[in-house]
């Protein structure tokens, strides 16, 4: 059982990660672990499916500069491999005076990114969603929409062609480093490796701990719960429709969005989850939720946002709320055109400040590495991402 390199999570940020390591060293022996039974069970696996263009984030972070090059490698890894994704380009609308301003930062912001963008004003942006009034907006063009299942899916197939063992349903309880190899315990035995990489989202930081590593930082879980729109109204939207987002946080905001499989999915929200791995609503689990009261950085978080916070627990709670708030884009929709459809929960890094952290976040062991914040775009960027983490553990080894 002793491998070159051991990689945790099959999620899509260590499915790429086996991709970019097998594609340097294809003579190690290299193995994934996972503790669910499928591939993408957390994060990969319910999220939006936007291949984002990075208009979002501020010039010079990690997450701008995989942003852009990610969205470009992530579809043409769809086009080699025939992943079904289509480019159906976004709009970001305004729908407020006070939102004016931060939409053109945005378009600042996109352009300093080296993106194709495009101002709207109220005629320009009927003529690509009909049904959604907004005072201006910007269209982002190279936009698209992916299932990201179906991209971790190929990412095994091909791990798996190229020698890579993947082992689901093997959950890592420690992680010991040792001066010339790492230890790996699970629940079906012990796994030797020279390096391990740890790309485990919502457990991240416990495994981070269990190595050793110190640690500035906590994932507190942000549930992100989906709408679906009645199909007799898909007519209400064509593409993707984004709000301009809160410059203070890191979530984009509830957006519409079409699916590679037709389906108009209405979200995420981003409210406070009480279990990691919840997925129900309600969800709660005892230890999650001590370890986040007993987190200092959490109350000095929710000293900041507490008003943020109750406000999308009211809207997530009270229909006829939630509803003025899609109205307020899309005035055509009615209470029974939409129904609950579906969560995912995002692994969000809060540091000892209580800030969010807003970009990717790597903590180094002697023999380990450990992606401690992959938030969106991580999907898109995963390829990128992965280009980074074996760069890094490089490092380590060189
Ligand atoms: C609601 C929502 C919407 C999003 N929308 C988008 C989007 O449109 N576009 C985009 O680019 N990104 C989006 N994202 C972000 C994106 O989904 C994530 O950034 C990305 O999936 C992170 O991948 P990951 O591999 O790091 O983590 P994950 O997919 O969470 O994988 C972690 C894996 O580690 C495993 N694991 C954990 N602990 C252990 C253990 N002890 N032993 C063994 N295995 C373990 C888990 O089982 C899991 O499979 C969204 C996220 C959410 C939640």
């Amino acid at each position: 059982m002793t491998y070159d390199f051991i990689i945790i999570g099959t999620g899509i940020v260590g499915l790429a990660t086996g991709l970019e390591l097998n594609k340097r060293y294809p003579d190690k022996k290299i193995l994934i672990l996972d503790k669910a039974s499928s591939l993408a069970a957390d994060q990969s696996g319910h999220n939006s499916g936007v291949i984002h263009s990075g208009i979002y984030y501020p010039p010079g972070s990690l997450k701008a500069q995989f942003a852009a090059k990610g969205c470009q490698k992530m579809v043409e890894f769809c086009e080699e491999y025939q992943v079904p994704y289509r480019r159906c380009g976004k709009v970001i609308a305004a729908v407020k005076e006070k939102e004016l301003p931060i939409l053109n930062n945005l378009y600042e912001r996109g352009l300093q990114n080296g993106l194709q963008l495009k101002k709207l004003g109220q005629e320009e942006i009927k003529e690509i969603e009909p049904y959604l009034t907004a005072l201006a907006g910007i269209y982002v063009p190279n936009t698209s929409v992916v299932d990201f299942i179906e991209v971790c899916k190929k990412y095994a197939e091909l791990l798996k062609k190229r020698n890579v063992e993947i082992k689901l349903g093997h959950k890592v309880l420690n992680i010991i480093e040792e001066k010339e190899h790492i230890n790996v315990e699970t629940d079906q035995g012990l796994f030797v490796a020279q390096w391990l990489i740890a790309c485990a989202g919502l457990q991240s930081d416990r495994l981070a701990k269990l190595a050793g590593c110190p640690l500035t930082i906590k994932i507190v879980p942000f549930r992100g719960e989906f709408q679906k729109l009645n199909s007799n109204k898909n007519y209400l939207v064509k593409g993707l429709i984004y709000p301009v987002p809160d410059p203070k946080l890191p979530f984009l905001g509830v957006h519409f969005s079409r699916g590679v499989n037709e389906v108009i999915k209405i979200g995420p929200n981003a409210l406070l989850g009480l279990a990691r791995e919840g997925y129900r609503r309600g969800s709660f689990n005892f230890k999650d939720s001590i370890e986040i009261i007993n987190y200092n950085g959490f109350w000095k978080f929710i000293l900041k946002y507490w008003q943020t916070g109750l406000n999308e627990w009211f809207l997530s709670r009270i229909k006829s709320l939630y509803l003025k708030q899609l109205q307020a884009y899309i005035p055509d929709i009615r209470e029974r055109d939409i129904k609950y459809y579906t969560a995912g929960i995002r692994a969000q890094a809060l540091d000892n400040s209580g800030n969010l952290v807003n970009d990717f976040y790597f903590v180094e062991g002697r023999r380990s590495l450990h992606v401690c914040n992959a938030p969106s775009p991580a999907a898109t960027a995963s390829l990128l991402i992965a280009e980074y983490i074996v760069n890094r553990i490089e490092k380590l080894f060189k």
